[in-house]
């Protein structure tokens, strides 16, 4: 029999916090009663988790409403005032680690192994960051303030991570949120409305609203000051035309389509390793995940086999078992689209490699490479947010940055090349907001996040990130009274 590592994670601990609840939205420091509600499922075996509220207008008005009357008393505190808050979160976080992570992998479907060292960690460090900018506030940002109450869409790929990125910031520079989580993943949210009130977080000053699109598309419209949405590029293309002239600040996270690019005198293992962490991590739902592999004609050959080799060892299955490489896609529409995308691929001439998949229920897409296409081949357009990697060379280091910048997105970019001359310039030459130097898919918090072209604009972490959430009078163009 084949050692296949230690035993899966046991359910357990996140069955038992569930206890097959049906859950309201998180307003004014308590839970509402459920009303209108959906099924929220686990992608890996199609069975339901919980029943979560779908909010109406009226629930993001009741929210709006709250952080509204909550904004004034937080926004009055000191930077350490409210940097106590922050910490307490972050280890209250932390003490329930193991729960988040086993939470976010049923919900999302993403190895334990990924929750366990990369999104809960990464979450936590957040907030003990943010509690540190909360702090240093007065000081680093003389004559700014707050916007008031920041609506925050964020999307299922990075369920908790996403929710720290946007919460922490808004509250360290003295707003506060009404947060709505992606209609796949919203359950991590809801541990996390928990630990607000264990922390004695003001009531108000966080608010969690549930529920798909219209609820999103009810809180952009809502009476917030500020916009904070991750997500695809259409739905941030309605939102940028839905606040156009309201005044609202607004900043979009959007898609990739990320190039990779190996050097011939790269460490070709190294970065065949690089490839397994850009496309093969989260099963490749990572908005900067290195999509579009370009290669030095004169080892692409060597590069591609040894590629094809590591993806077939891949190991695809039970996300709660600790040596599993990729778990499941999101939800079976996910699986869909990302199939239908490469079928499409195909039929425009690409060749499919893929590795084994398990059978059995559960929406798991094989790691998969397509090679011998060209430029405009779909797959290299449009993002497909899975397992799916494409593979084309280039001749001179000019070709390769005129291949990577022929894209509409700027979020990302990997470049691997044992000449870092050649390296730093490419580098400033490719269109990205975040560019890897023999590296791929690192993340933060000391390192502002963002995208340019139709990736979006505005920055993520650091003290690029806290200005996004602080405002002047100069700023805004106008006069404006404190949040009141
Ligand atoms: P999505 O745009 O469909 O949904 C994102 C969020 O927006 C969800 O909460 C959804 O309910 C909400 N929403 C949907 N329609 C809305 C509307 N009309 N008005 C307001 N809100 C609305 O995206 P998704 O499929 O959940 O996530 C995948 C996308 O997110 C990918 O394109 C990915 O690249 C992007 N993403 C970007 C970053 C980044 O930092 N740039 C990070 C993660 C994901």
């Amino acid at each position: 029999m084949m050692d296949y590592g230690p035993a899966p994670e046991s359910a357990a601990i996140a069955m038992d916090w569930l206890k097959g609840r049906a859950f309201g939205h998180f307003i004014n420091g308590a839970f509402t009663k459920p009303g209108e509600s959906f099924a929220v499922t686990n992608p890996a075996t199609g069975a339901e988790l919980a029943q979560v509220a779908q909010g109406s207008e009226a629930d993001v008005a009741e929210a709006v409403k709250a952080a509204r009357s909550a904004a004034k008393g937080w926004a009055k505190l000191s930077g350490g005032q409210r940097a106590r808050h922050l910490y307490a979160l972050a280890r209250l976080m932390q003490k329930r680690e193991r729960l988040f992570a086993v939470l976010e992998t049923l919900d999302n479907g993403k190895p334990i192994r990924e929750s366990r060292d990369i999104d809960v960690p990464l979450a936590v460090r957040h907030f003990y960051h943010h509690a540190g900018w909360a702090e240093l506030l007065a000081d680093e940002f003389p004559g700014m303030r707050p916007h008031g109450v920041c609506g925050q869409i964020i999307p299922w790929n990075f369920p908790l991570l996403m929710l720290a990125w946007k919460v922490a910031p808004a509250l360290a520079a003295g707003n506060t949120v009404v947060l709505k989580p992606a209609e796949f993943t919203p359950l991590t949210a809801l541990l996390f409305a928990e630990l607000c009130v264990e922390a004695g977080l003001p009531k108000g000053v966080v608010n969690i609203v549930t529920g798909d699109g219209r609820t999103g598309a009810a809180l952009v419209a809502s009476d917030v000051d500020k916009i904070a949405f991750t997500g695809s590029t259409e739905v941030g293309r309605l939102i940028r035309q839905q606040t156009a002239g309201t005044g609202k600040a607004l900043t979009l996270e959007l898609g990739g389509k990320s190039p990779f690019i190996v050097f011939a005198e790269a460490d070709l293992d190294a970065a065949v390793e690089g490839v397994v962490d850009a496309i093969w991590f989260n099963q490749g739902e990572v908005c900067c995940a290195g999509s579009r592999i370009l290669v030095q004609e004169q080892v692409a050959e060597t590069f591609t086999a040894r590629l094809k080799a590591r993806m077939a060892k891949l190991r695809v299955g039970d996300p709660l078992d600790k040596s599993t490489d990729v778990g499941a896609v999101v939800h079976t529409t996910q699986l869909e689209r990302i199939r239908g995308l490469v079928d499409q691929a195909v039929q425009q001439g690409a060749i499919l490699h893929q590795a084994p998949v398990p059978n059995g229920p559960g929406s798991f897409c094989p790691p998969m490479l397509l090679t011998d296409l060209g430029a405009a081949n779909i797959a290299n357009t449009e993002e497909i947010f899975g397992p799916v990697v494409t593979l084309m060379t280039f001749r001179t280091p000019g070709e390769a940055v005129e291949l990577a910048n022929n894209t509409r997105y700027g979020l990302a970019a990997s470049i691997w090349s044992e000449n870092l001359t050649t390296a730093l310039d490419i580098a400033a030459q490719v269109k990205a907001g975040v560019v890897w130097i023999n590296g791929t898919n690192m993340f933060d918090a000391n390192a502002p996040f963002g995208g340019m072209r139709e990736s979006g604009f505005g920055r993520e972490g650091a003290r690029e990130g806290m200005l996004a959430y602080l405002t002047s009078d100069e700023a805004s163009g106008k006069e404006r009274k404190a949040p009141a």
